[in-house]
């Protein structure tokens, strides 16, 4: 391997040099959506960091086996269906295709096994009969099988979680069948209307954790490399995971590194849905484009938190611009042919030109150095600059030597920045037109004329209406979403008057 990767290990909490299991290979698992609607723009970028570690890895020479999965047996989905008098099948496959076209706007390449939960049901069976063969999960009366966290040497080594403080803290359910408050499920039985299939405990389902550690041992055996997802997930979920991966299998670690993304927040607050922020993915998409979408996502390292805002927003929008610029530029220059060499402006572009393996060398550091996104783009818009500067200083392109550095600049532009981070791709005369499109709309609607008068006052009503029922926290998100939209209002003894800002 010409590349050695570090990466922040959540196990350990420290950076660490990437050893594989087996040299040159690499096995990697990404816990995916639960599909029972379209994801939001949080369940996007966990698509999108998989997705680049997956381009990265592949890029530096491993032999990479990346699964990825859907949950697709899960309360949510049961709920759906019966509102909707659908079976769960059908809504799950319903937004297994929903989400791939997500995906696919994302640039997202295929992984190499896609998993559902419910095609894996004999494997989960089969690993928790292991685990109470082992001694470290029971049979309730109710035909429940639980995992005993207390059997289980090293619960909570990933979370960082010590499991005397985690029961001190715990309420006890007087009718809970569970040893230990921590204690979860591996198997429920089916209550009347819900999918269940056949085990040694009756007819039933998997518990939520079990899904992920039986594909993974299915699909890549009892220890894998890498292991990622939001950072949501590290407890309970992970933390699960490796009690019943190990506990089954007897090899540790069942995961060598454990990356987490953080999650995003919406103009700083804690994207939620009872805030009703929760941008879905589909829409931003319609709207700005999956490359746009990408380029956001990645704008920020993937351990830390991603502000959506406005303003990310307008800064991706005008990165695009520049680099499609560039890249527009230096396709005109591309087919520029003049038989008038000059030696000085020959050796101009001839050390631009050397200087890309060094533009290159330091791109493929940055991406080692734990996905540092960030730095790659600061690698980007170093080589851009000084591409600008060259090609728009008098007489530069005057001389044969031109095509063959644009050519070199556009290669870098697409395969070692477009292959890793699976942008820059697009042809630049329609993408900047489309990106001119966005420019224009965001102008006319970011002004007064962003609400008409009629939403205002039905806006207005609803605030009167919960001021009325004292629900001034709902008062207070209306007039905030007013302002936002350059509306103010003001309380007076004629009722309430607004105006433009
Ligand atoms: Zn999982």
């Amino acid at each position: 391997m010409n590349q050695t990767f570090w990466l922040t290990n959540s196990l350990s909490g420290k950076k660490e040099k990437l050893e594989t299991i087996e040299p040159g290979k690499l096995t990697m698992y990404s816990c995916g959506p639960t599909v029972y609607g379209l994801i939001h723009i949080g369940n996007l970028r966990s698509g999108v960091v998989s997705d680049l570690f997956y381009r990265a890895f592949q890029k530096a020479g491993y032999e990479v086996t990346y699964v990825r999965n859907y949950t697709d047996v899960d309360d949510k989905i049961i709920n759906k269906a019966n509102e909707e008098g659908r079976s769960s099948e059908e809504v799950a496959a319903e937004f297994v295709i929903e989400v791939e076209k997500d995906y696919q706007s994302a640039h997202m390449l295929e992984p190499t096994l896609k998993t559902k939960a419910t095609e894996y049901i004999q494997p989960m069976i089969r690993m928790i009969e292991s685990i109470i063969k082992e001694g470290k999960a029971y049979v309730t009366e109710t035909g429940e099988v639980l995992f005993s966290v207390e059997d289980f040497q090293g619960y909570g080594k990933l979370s960082g979680k010590n499991l005397e403080e985690l029961e001190a803290g715990a309420r006890v359910e007087v009718s809970d069948q569970k040893r230990s408050p921590f204690d979860f499920t591996l198997w429920k039985p089916a209550k009347p209307g819900e999918p269940s299939w056949d085990s040694p405990w009756g007819k039933g389902r998997p518990g939520w954790h079990i899904e992920c550690s039986a594909m993974i041992h299915e699909a890549m055996g009892p220890q894998i490399d890498i292991h990622h997802g939001g950072e949501d997930l590290v407890f309970p979920h992970h933390e699960n995971e490796i009690a019943q991966s190990e506990a089954a299998c007897g090899k540790s670690p069942f995961v060598k590194v454990w990356l987490h993304h953080a999650f995003l927040t919406f103009n700083q607050t804690k994207m939620s849905k009872s805030l009703g922020n929760v941008f879905n993915a589909r829409t931003f998409i319609e709207q700005y484009g999956g490359e746009l979408a990408r380029w956001m996502l990645l704008s920020v390292h993937y351990r830390k938190i991603l502000d959506f805002s406005e303003e990310t927003i307008d800064h991706s929008l005008s990165a695009l611009e520049r680099l499609y610029e560039a890249k527009l530029r230096a396709t005109q220059l591309k087919e520029r042919r003049t038989l008038r060499p000059d030696p000085v402006k020959e050796s101009v572009w001839g050390e631009f030109v050397s200087q890309i393996e060094n533009y290159k060398k330091e791109l493929n550091e940055a991406i080692s150095q734990d996905f540092n996104t960030p730095e790659v783009f600061s690698v980007l818009f170093r080589l851009v600059r000084e591409f600008n500067r060259i090609q728009s200083t008098e007489g530069m392109i005057d001389t044969p030597s031109v095509s063959l550095a644009a050519e070199c600049f556009l290669n870098f532009i697409e395969k070692d920045f477009g292959e890793i981070m699976g942008l820059g791709g697009e042809e630049p005369r329609a993408y900047l037109k489309f990106l001119g499109e966005i420019r224009s709309k965001r102008m006319s609607t970011s002004g007064a004329e962003s609400l008409s008068s009629d939403e205002i006052e039905v806006l207005i009503q609803e605030r009167k209406d919960a001021r009325a029922s004292k629900d001034y926290a709902k008062a207070d998100e209306i007039r905030n979403h007013l302002l936002e939209r350059g509306v103010e209002i003001k309380d007076g003894p004629q009722g309430t008057t607004w105006k433009y800002v």
